[in-house]
């Protein structure tokens, strides 16, 4: 009895999950300049604290001096981090990560300039100063660590695979040899690929959403990077694409960070802590509009 009410009842769940990515899909609308979570609950407003004192953070002083936050982001990945391009307003789950640790530092939403930095040039941009810190489906890894800090993980996905709708030849990565596989330069999954799939070919672009078109116009095989963002683009187009397989590394997303910048990084590492409810209503509004369950990353200070 209690166990077919629990089967039920897990029914009725995956149900609502489809119902939810329907949903999504259709918010969608299919239109480029539209992110996915268009529809979904409202992303949470941020009290912007007052008098904040970090003492020892040059990141935090340079912020003060200029007035304003300068936050490195992605604006091509729906959910994720977007911009659209008719009001040039920025939306998605690590856009409000970014908005929640400025409004902790005593910054509002007008007082962000976000700045579009692909995967390749983040490190540098991070070091040279061009940007305070950058929110953007940035993996922890200890060869980055070596260049910049981390703070978090705030987020944990896997590297997946998204091809056309209509292929049957990729259903997961074992069937990637002899295929051509695109990815941006300077992931972690173009890494990946170029290190253990030895009999496949790869192509890059600066960033996925070249790779998406690229494989739209059958110039490849695959798009290969991390779930989250996958899931994204074929939320965007249901009909032309779709996510195989299961994610087979774990990527854990962190506050890119200047090196040495400790006083910074145990203050964001100490705000995803306490504010787990936060974290948990900028999920619901943005990537968990698509019925995905997800828990907070516990942080790790190292
Ligand atoms: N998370 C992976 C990375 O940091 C892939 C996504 C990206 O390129 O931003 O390399």
């Amino acid at each position: 009895m209690k166990s077919s009410t629990r089967r039920k009842a897990g029914f009725a769940a995956a149900l609502t999950a489809v119902a939810a990515l329907a949903l999504s899909a259709c918010g969608g609308g299919g239109g480029s300049s539209t992110a996915p979570n268009a529809g979904g609950s409202p992303a949470p407003s941020y009290t912007v604290a007052q008098n904040v004192s970090l003492t020892g953070s040059p990141t935090f002083d340079a912020i003060k001096s200029a007035g304003k936050v300068r936050i490195g982001v992605k604006q091509d990945q729906p959910g994720l981090g977007f911009k659209d391009a008719a009001t040039g307003e920025y939306s998605g789950f690590d856009i409000e990560i970014a908005k929640w640790i400025a409004a902790s530092l005593g910054y509002s939403k007008d007082k962000i300039e976000f700045k579009p930095i692909p995967s390749a040039n983040r490190e540098s941009a991070i070091a040279n100063g061009d940007i305070d810190y950058y929110v953007g489906t940035y993996s922890i890894t200890d060869k980055r660590k070596k260049l910049v800090d981390f703070a978090g993980p705030y987020f944990v996905t896997g590297q997946g695979l998204l091809v056309k709708k209509d292929n049957t030849s990729i259903n997961s990565e074992k069937d990637l040899a002899g295929k051509n596989v695109c990815s941006a330069t300077g992931s972690t999954p173009i890494q990946n690929i170029k290190a253990n799939f030895k009999d496949t070919k790869t192509t890059e672009f600066d960033t996925y959403s070249q790779c998406v078109e690229a494989l739209k116009s059958g110039q490849v095989d695959a798009v290969t990077t991390d779930q989250a963002i996958l899931l994204g683009y074929a939320s965007q187009e249901p009909d032309a694409l779709k996510v195989v397989g299961q994610p087979f590394t774990v990527e854990k997303y962190g506050v890119g960070l200047k090196k040495g910048d400790t006083a910074l990084r145990t203050f964001i590492n100490k705000l995803f802590t306490d504010g787990k409810d936060t974290w948990k209503k900028i999920y619901d509004s943005t990537l968990g509009t698509t019925g995905t369950k997800v828990e907070q990353p516990a942080v790790e200070n190292y």
